[in-house]
This record gives structure tokens, sequence and C-alpha cells, in this order.
């Protein structure tokens, strides 16, 4: 498909920072993509241009009832050097779920998806070479209009940002500690939890913060009308290995459709484990865990691609899960999907672009 940006070229490169100490989401690169909604005009001026700030009017609505949703997807460098997408149009498909959740003006998918071909292209040389590291690609638009009306907003912004970063498991990768949350809820039915939108992570953060004061990495949310049903790990979905069997919560609107949930369930299923998408309650989790049935426990997400569970605390249960250990089952999603991500192993699926 043709795409026709304009680019804007910075005069001030910036001094790319060292690869052990890219973090994550704190530097970023020397240019973004841009491009504006108009009502009856559509989106139009997509372009690239030099990395700089905002100018937004304060009565901006993205501010006052937060009318923005976002993204999240990484670029790599393979052993050829090229950058590598990782099912990018899942990305702007679920970015157009999350604009309608939030009557905002639909993108045309196969446009943005040309554009970031051509915003990674520019920014190639920002993609961190070094095993594990990556360069995190963060699509998101703004409602822009200055208004106090509660209505969507007439006029908005699109911009992606790329950011490179370091590792996750720079230190190795360690089962994390889970605080199963039964007070605060991340979503409810009917309301905007299967959407990539900014209120779900404010609303998140206070529980995060208990928990880590209690000494726990993560938070296991739970369904928002009984308190019973398990939804996500953090910013993670998440699955269980149960007596050889892979439990994953269905997607029941509450819960984030996860890209890299979907890749793991086509991946299981590809090595012939049987995988049962259903609602998933504590209860039968500790009954499983009290068998001894429960052997293996991850998350999976864009950051982190798959993150072993080692221990989850729910009300006076504490479960260790495979002693704390890394299963098999996780390290090998682990190794074959990031095999696929750095082009090591053979795309079979074909999610590579
Ligand atoms: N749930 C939530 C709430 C998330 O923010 C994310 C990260 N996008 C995920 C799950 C995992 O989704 P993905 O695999 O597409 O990164």
């Amino acid at each position: 498909m043709e795409c026709q940006l304009k680019i804007t070229l910075t005069e001030q490169r910036k001094e790319k920072p060292a690869s052990d100490k890219l973090g994550f989401g704190v530097h970023f690169t020397d240019h973004m993509f841009t491009m504006d909604y108009t009502e009856g005009k559509g989106w139009h001026d997509p372009q690239i241009v030099p990395y700089s700030p905002v100018t937004l009017d304060p009565a901006a609505m993205v501010f006052h009832y937060g009318q923005t949703v976002f993204e999240g997807l990484k670029a790599y460098r393979n052993k050829e050097d090229r950058a590598w997408l990782f099912r990018p149009d899942q990305n702007f498909k679920r970015l157009n779920r999350s604009l309608s959740r939030l009557s905002m003006p639909l993108i045309d998918e196969d446009f943005m998806l040309e554009a970031l071909k051509q915003l990674v292209a520019t920014e190639k040389e920002w993609i961190p070479t070094e095993s594990g590291t990556s360069l995190y690609i963060r699509p998101f638009v703004i409602a822009t209009e200055a208004c106090f009306g509660v209505r969507a907003s007439h006029t908005y912004k699109l911009i992606i940002l790329l950011s490179p970063v370091g590792a996750y498991y720079a230190g190795g990768m360690k089962p994390v500690k889970i605080y199963v949350e039964n007070h605060y809820v991340r979503a409810v039915r009917g309301g905007t939890g299967n959407a990539k939108t900014a209120g779900n992570y404010a609303g998140s953060l206070k529980a995060q913060e208990e928990a880590k004061e209690k000494g726990y990495e993560q938070v296991l949310w739970l369904d928002g009308i009984e308190n019973k049903y398990v939804e996500e790990v953090g910013s993670m979905n998440v699955f269980f290995k149960v007596n050889g069997e892979v439990w994953v919560p269905e997607l029941n609107g509450s819960i984030l459709e996860g890209i890299t949930r979907d890749s793991t369930i086509h991946m299981l299923k590809d090595w012939g484990v049987p995988v049962v998408e259903k609602r998933i309650s504590m209860e039968d989790l500790y009954e499983a865990y009290t068998k001894g049935e429960l052997e293996e426990a991850f998350g999976t997400g864009t950051a982190a691609v798959i993150s072993p569970i080692g221990e989850m605390s729910w009300n006076e249960h504490k479960m260790v899960i495979n002693n704390a250990q890394i299963g098999e089952l996780t390290s090998k999603l682990y190794d074959q999907m990031t095999g696929i991500q750095y082009g090591l192993v053979e795309d079979k699926f074909g999610w590579s672009v």
C-alpha cells in the first residue's frame, strides 16, 4: 500500500544510550509520527517529524475525561540486521477496537502499518542489538478539542513514539510473587477493560502500590462482579498449567485481548498441548493446588513476553507453584516466542513482519 508521508528530519541527532543503560521507556528516538483528525475532514497531515513536545490547550478533553487510547509493540533487529515487527497488524486492529469503545475515530489499519514501517526504517539505528533488547513502539491517540462538555471530542491527535528498551530479564528470569487482589478491581463487564485506555491503568496503581508494600511484585485481578474469577495479572494475561492442561481466562469484555496471549494459545495448540479458555475461579485453582495439580503459572505480555509466577497469596492461602522455579513449559514458550521475535527460529506462523 502506498503511504504518502511528509518527512522532516532533525538536524540534531541525540546520543544513543549504552545498551546496559536503556531501562524501559525512558529514552526516545529522534523522530515521531503524528497525524491529526478533524471532524468532517477525517485523519489528515500524516508526517514524520523531529521528536518534540506537543502544545495543547489546557482545556483539551484528554486532560479532563481521559478520552485516549494507546498500543504497545516492539521492533527487533535480527541476525541479518533487518528490523522486524511482531504481529503489528494485531496492534492496529486492537487500536481500532479501543478507539471504537472510547467513541474515537477509527484509523486505516493498512495505512498505519505502512506509516509505522517508515518510522521504524527512519529510526532503524535506534533498535538496540544486544540480546533481549528491542525498540518499544507506543502509538496513542488523544482528544484535543478544548471543551468542558462531557461528549466525544471533534479533534484528535495520533502520535507514535519509539523507545529503545533494555532486556526485561537483564538479571535472568525470576518467578514473581503475586497478590490476589480481592478489594480493588481493574475492570468490570461492560466497562473499558478490553480497551487499552489510560483510565484502566491509572485505576490500577493503588492496588499495585499496596501489593508492593506487602512484599508482592504484581496483583492478580479478579472479576469485578463476584470477585471470584481470575482475569489478568498486573498488565499481562495469565495462564495456568493444571494436570497437563493449560487454562486461560476466557475473553469476557473486561480482559484485554493480549497479542502474546493469542500467540501463546496458538503455539501451545501447535505443540499438541490441550488449552482450555474458560472461567477460572480462585477456588478451582486452590483446589488444583491442594491436589498437587497446579504445575505452572505465568503471565504473557509484550514487555516481558512470558513471566513465570512462583507464588500466589489468596486470602490466608499461600500457594507456591513449582517450588517457585521456572516451569518447563513456561521456559519453552519464552524461548520459542522470543526465538521468533529475534528471527532465531523458524517463524512457522508468519508472525514477523
Ligand atoms: N493486559 C493488559 C491490561 C495489558 O496492558 C497488556 C499489555 N498490552 C496485556 C494484557 C498483554 O497484551 P499484549 O500481549 O498484547 O502485550
